[in-house]
């Protein structure tokens, strides 16, 4: 049995999370390969080693003093290696990162050493081999990353290793440039190193006991999720759920390695695990909620529009040709919608009208913007009936108006459209209806 084991900044934030993180990685000796993000905060007013080393590399390249900056990032780990009577010294990497930081070496450069120098504390603390994600974890020259090579590179130093850290969040092109992963990447690091040790499973570890139904910033205590399937979680994060990153599914898909998400503040919780298929039936009709804010939607009118071959083509050409990425086209006998992330949207509004205009040549076009979208989900839906009909009286119940709804193709989602002010009550409505009532 081999496990991989990814913790989060909030697991990694002081030594006190540390020392959790130990117990858990000691009492179970399949767990051998540690993937280790950045120290997160320790409380709600803190902030993220992250969130300092943007900041402070924002100053480097200012030609802003920048050293005091990184003295408070290095105060955070001293006190972490001081809490764990460590002995090792972070003085010689911080003379390597300060000289870096003033020759504007890379912002990708500078975020990673989060990672990087809490992964050498966490070797140090646990006696494993460090290796550095850089060697490993391959990007190519365009900064694309290189599934191949790093699956051959990782496999080939895992396989001659007990026990390792791998850092999270970065790797590095053939020539040695730092290249991260979008923020919250170290979930996709953890998913990669479990599908090169060919890992029975891969634990990523939280603050939160396993996926739960909704957004717990919005839902007071929701229940959490035991079983998830790949594809409602993948909904359910495309839509804002952001326990895990929505590419960290896709290495270990290929292998049907579960991912278990765990609560480091309550190891003895089981979590929830993701897989492949399941025959277990979910709780509730539903799987999960999740939702996005910051949409606008453009609603075409035409007469006979149905009748009208092509009509969809042109409209869709305009966004293309502005590089406008579409989320929802729910449609009607004489209107169709079209829903666009608003800040992509925004600069090139008029541009699109003028292009809709002369394309399809509509008898009128309605904009509306600070719209949110909110996915119900759940392999459950396809055998009950009435789904829809429950969304709708939830919503109705909590005066709630509904602007589209959008059922996807798989039965797996129901996708609804409402205002920006109504987003949050809306969650709290459906919640009510499946899990709380379950009327
Ligand atoms: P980590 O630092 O461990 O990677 P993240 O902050 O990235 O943790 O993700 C965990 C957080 O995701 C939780 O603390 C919670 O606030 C948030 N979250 C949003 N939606 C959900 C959900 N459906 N289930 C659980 N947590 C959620
Ligand atoms: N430390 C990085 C971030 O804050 C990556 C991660 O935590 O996964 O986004
Ligand atoms: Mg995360």
């Amino acid at each position: 049995m081999k496990k991989v084991v990814k913790f989060g900044g909030s697991s990694l934030a002081s030594a006190e999370q540390f020392m959790k993180v130990g117990s858990i990685i000691r009492a179970d000796k399949s767990r051998k390969y540690v993937v280790p993000s950045a120290p997160g905060k320790r409380s709600s007013g803190d902030t993220k080693v992250t969130d300092m080393l943007y900041s402070c590399y924002g100053a480097a390249i200012r030609e802003k003093k920048f050293k005091e900056q990184l003295d408070a990032i290095k105060a955070r780990y001293q006190e972490i290696i001081d809490g764990l009577e460590l002995t090792i010294s972070l003085d010689g990497e911080f003379d390597v990162i300060c000289e870096n930081f003033g020759k504007k070496i890379g912002r990708d450069y500078a975020a990673s050493r989060g990672e990087y120098l809490n992964g050498k504390i966490m070797a140090a603390y646990l006696g494993f081999e460090f290796i550095d994600a850089a060697e490993v974890i391959r990007f190519r020259k365009d900064g694309s990353f290189d599934e191949a090579t790093t699956n051959t590179l990782l496999s080939t130093r895992l396989e001659a290793s007990e026990g390792a850290v791998i850092p999270g969040f970065y790797g590095a092109k053939e020539d040695g440039t730092v290249v991260t992963f979008s923020r919250g990447g170290s979930d996709v690091t953890g998913s990669l190193v479990a599908l090169a040790a060919g890992a029975d499973l891969y634990e990523n570890w939280t603050d939160v006991s396993g996926f739960l139904i909704a957004d717990p910033r919005i839902v007071k205590n929701p229940k959490s999720i035991e079983t998830i399937t790949y594809k409602e979680l993948r909904e359910l994060s495309y839509m804002g759920a952001s326990v895990l990153h929505e590419d960290a599914i896709f290495p270990v898909r290929k292998a049907g390695i579960p991912i278990n998400i765990r609560n480091t503040n309550a190891p003895e919780n089981k979590g929830t695990l993701i897989v492949e298929g399941t025959c277990r039936q979910p709780k509730y009709t539903i799987t999960g909620i999740a939702g996005t804010d910051g949409f606008a939607s453009i609603t075409i009118e035409k007469a006979m529009m149905n009748s009208e071959i092509g009509f969809c083509r042109k409209v869709l050409e305009v966004f293309e040709k502005n590089d406008i990425s579409i989320e929802h086209m729910p449609s009607g006998i004489d209107t169709m919608t079209i829903f666009v992330h608003k800040d992509e949207f925004e600069e090139k509004e008029q541009q699109v009208l003028a292009g809709i205009h002369k394309a399809v040549q509509p008898d009128h076009i309605e904009l509306e913007s600070d719209l949110a979208l909110i996915a119900i989900v759940g392999r459950g839906m396809r055998a009950t009936r009435g789904t829809a009909g429950r969304i709708f009286s939830a919503l109705a119940h909590a005066h709630i108006n509904v602007k589209m709804i959008d059922q996807g193709s798989s039965e797996l989602n129901i996708i609804v459209g409402v205002r920006h002010d109504d987003f949050k009550s809306a969650i709290r409505a459906l919640y009510d209806i499946f899990v709380v009532t379950q009327i």
